[in-house]
């Protein structure tokens, strides 16, 4: 028994109940959001740890895919080395290397050096935030490897869930895997990972805004350590 496809305009949250009974686990999502949102569904991608364990899930039901990266252009080497490792397992995927409107040297000139030192939300809006609302305007649906241990902020998180920010679906079949599952199905699989997680980089994003942590501190610790900020924007708090 399925229930009709959810979209922003026809979201109830009594149908996103419904379809929660329905599922056993991650990978009836995963078959679930294909099955039902077909190509106008992409999945954006950061190629941290739970990057790697979806797109690996993904793959199996959906080769094809369309996987969103966003070049802020301030990406550590070795997440673009990464990316190259990823483009050959799996070289079916339609991944996408979304950029900002604004180069860095344009931003420079109109906004200053080193925004992300004085107004890294600014920063963000620039170079994530608008080019994911540009991907987006093609598909009903995105996915995200938000987990619920990893924040205070994303313990709420669904398996569905109704994206004001984008006025989209968006769909995070991780929820409930801890670290732990994360970094077994990795090792398992003998997946590619970034290797800057070897040395205490638990999450990953811009070099400019990201230090490593200490391994009594929470999983975000390292992303923006000089403000509060704690999201890029992407995700609703
Ligand atoms: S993470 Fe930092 S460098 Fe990257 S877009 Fe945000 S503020 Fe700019």
């Amino acid at each position: 028994m399925e229930t009709e496809k959810l979209t922003f305009e026809t979201w109830e949250e009594s149908k996103r109940q419904q379809l929660d009974l329905q599922w056993k686990d991650f990978m009836d999502v995963i078959k679930w959001a294909y099955r039902t949102y077909e190509d106008r569904i992409a999945y954006a991608c950061s190629f941290g740890a739970e990057g790697m364990v979806l797109i690996d899930l993904i793959s199996k039901i959906k080769p094809e895919a369309k996987v969103i990266f966003l070049d802020t252009g301030l990406h550590f080497p070795e997440t673009y080395s990464l990316i190259e490792k990823v483009k050959k397992k799996y070289p079916m995927l339609e991944l996408i290397m979304a950029k900002p409107a604004k180069t860095l040297n344009q931003q420079a000139a109109e906004l200053g050096e080193n925004l992300w030192e004085r107004n890294p939300n600014l920063c963000c809006h620039i170079r994530k935030i608008e080019p994911l609302q540009q991907q987006l305007q093609d598909v009903d649906a995105w996915i995200s490897g938000l987990r619920r241990e990893q924040s205070t902020s994303r313990s709420n998180v669904n398996y569905v869930n109704k994206d004001e920010k984008f006025g989209k679906i968006k769909i995070c079949p991780l929820i409930h895997w801890t670290w732990e599952d994360v970094w077994n199905y990795i090792k398992l699989n003998q997946l590619p990972y970034n290797e800057l997680h070897d040395h205490d980089y638990p999450s990953i994003g811009c070099a400019k805004c990201t230090v490593p942590v200490q391994s009594d501190n929470d999983f975000r610790a390292g992303r923006w350590t000089n403000f509060s900020k704690k999201e890029c924007g992407l995700h609703q708090a």
